[in-house]
């Protein structure tokens, strides 16, 4: 099964509207999406719809990002939820709050090294305001020449310790995982390398944490894995029981690793997110 379970629209901060993207990936040969952007279900009635004209499967999705403590950030991507559900919906719309205050504040850091007019230049790339984030401000900085590409962006700012970056509060770990059981759909552990910031006791706990909660799954395949940490995945997922899960994270052409509808394969022995409710029966 070609499933791709973690992509973003221009709802969040991918680059492609909901039904361009759904189409991208059908013509990259996906056979079952989830549309997972950050903080927002907005996207999702028009990627079912045209998924359906496609002919291909389709969940609804959405990426939480939750803090962990003062000053951690991680995120959890929920598959199969209801787009209408009361609960999720309000606290999505709270985690959303406070990202329009953040970016004068990302703003104002970069005013203080020269940098001005980044804003106005961030806004220009966010389709939907609420949504003003990291990625718009790195896209502004390189049209307006400043920097080569995206990633060289977040090597030199916007990351943790360079000018420009700000923490987002977002949804306490509990929270995001009842929200997203309650709407019924299934609790994932998105990329999980990318929190090298947390010690080995500190992840584990965080496992610990995400499974007594409710959670379910974890992200083996991710966009942003190696070989060697799909494997180190797969080994967790076996060890904890957890669902496996496989995403691209794909937000554009030119800034992502991987192509929406072109992961690679899970271990065959791994039981697969999709073999379950929602999913199926
Ligand atoms: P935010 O939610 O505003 O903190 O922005 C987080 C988003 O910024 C992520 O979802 C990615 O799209 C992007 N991002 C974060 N770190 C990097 C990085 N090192 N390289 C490229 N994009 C990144
Ligand atoms: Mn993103
Ligand atoms: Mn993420
Ligand atoms: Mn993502």
């Amino acid at each position: 099964m070609n499933a791709d379970l973690h992509c973003h629209s221009t709802v969040s901060d991918g680059c492609l509207e909901p039904a361009a993207l759904v189409r991208r990936a059908h013509a990259n040969g996906a056979e079952l999406l989830a549309l997972t952007d950050h903080d927002e279900l907005g996207g999702v009635a028009e990627a079912a719809g045209e998924a359906a004209r496609l002919g291909m499967r389709f969940v609804p999705g959405v990426e939480i990002s939750v803090s962990l403590g003062e000053d951690t950030t991680v995120h959890i991507v929920g598959l199969g939820v209801d787009p209408l559900d009361p609960a999720l919906l309000v606290g999505l719309a709270k985690v959303r709050d406070g990202r329009r205050e953040r970016a004068q504040r990302i703003a104002a850091d970069f005013d203080r090294i020269g940098l001005h007019g980044t804003l106005e230049g961030a806004y220009r790339f966010a389709s939907n305001p609420e949504m003003i984030g990291r990625a718009h401000f790195a896209r502004h900085l390189v049209a307006s020449g400043t920097m080569p590409d995206v990633n060289t962006v977040f090597d030199h700012y916007l990351a943790r310790g360079k000018p420009g970056f700000v923490p987002h509060r977002g949804a306490g770990l509990a929270e995001a995982v009842d929200w997203i059981r309650g709407a019924g759909g299934i609790a994932v552990i998105a990329h999980p390398a990318r929190y090298h910031r947390l010690s080995k006791a500190e992840f584990n706990r965080f496992v610990d944490d995400f499974i007594a909660a409710g959670g379910e799954a974890v992200e083996v395949v991710a966009g942003a894995h190696t070989l060697d940490e799909m494997l180190r995945f797969a080994t967790l997922a076996r060890r904890r029981g957890l669902l496996a899960s496989r995403g691209s994270d794909f937000h554009s052409k030119t800034e992502s690793a991987v192509d929406v509808g072109r992961c690679n394969p899970l271990p065959p022995d791994l039981a697969p997110v999709w073999s379950r409710p929602p999913f199926v029966g």
